[in-house]
């Protein structure tokens, strides 16, 4: 797509540290890392959210995210890591074209778990549950 950041960084239009690339997939670190190794993944088709992929396209990207684990833990060696995406802007998505971050972890690290994202005590699980049934 045009004007697209990431579609560029994809078809290798604007530079990006490379970590993976096939003819489908391109990872790169984040310019910005929030920790050693943060990992950008990008289909380089252009997409807003995995909405916008077919069930072919969503398999193989679990695939390659494998990939790049296994290739950061062994540069890195990282202890874990957390492997998601911002789906959305009130779920902080700034660049919309579909990215994973995969984040080495590090146990002196200091840095939290998915829960640590959001906190909101108010939501009653039992409410919730009605809405569903
Ligand atoms: P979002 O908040 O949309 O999920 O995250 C976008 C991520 O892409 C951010 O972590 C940001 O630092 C990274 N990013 C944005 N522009 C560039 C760029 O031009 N190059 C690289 N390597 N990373 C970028
Ligand atoms: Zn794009």
């Amino acid at each position: 797509m045009e004007n697209c950041i990431f579609c560029k960084i994809g078809k290798g239009e604007i530079p990006a540290h490379k970590i993976y690339e096939d003819q489908e997939f391109f990872a790169f670190l984040d310019i910005k890392p929030h920790a050693k190794g943060h990992t950008v993944l990008i289909p380089k088709k252009h997409g807003l959210n995995a909405l916008d992929y077919n069930d072919e396209d969503l398999s193989r990207l679990m695939c390659v995210i494998k990939k790049i684990m296994l290739i950061l833990k062994k540069k890195l060696n990282p202890d874990g890591f957390n492997v998601g995406w911002n789906d959305g802007s009130a779920a902080g998505q700034v660049v919309p074209h579909l990215h994973l971050h995969i984040l080495p972890r590090y146990n002196d690290d200091n840095g939290g778990s998915m829960h640590s994202i959001i906190k909101n005590p108010q939501v009653d699980v039992e409410d919730v549950a009605k809405l569903f049934k």
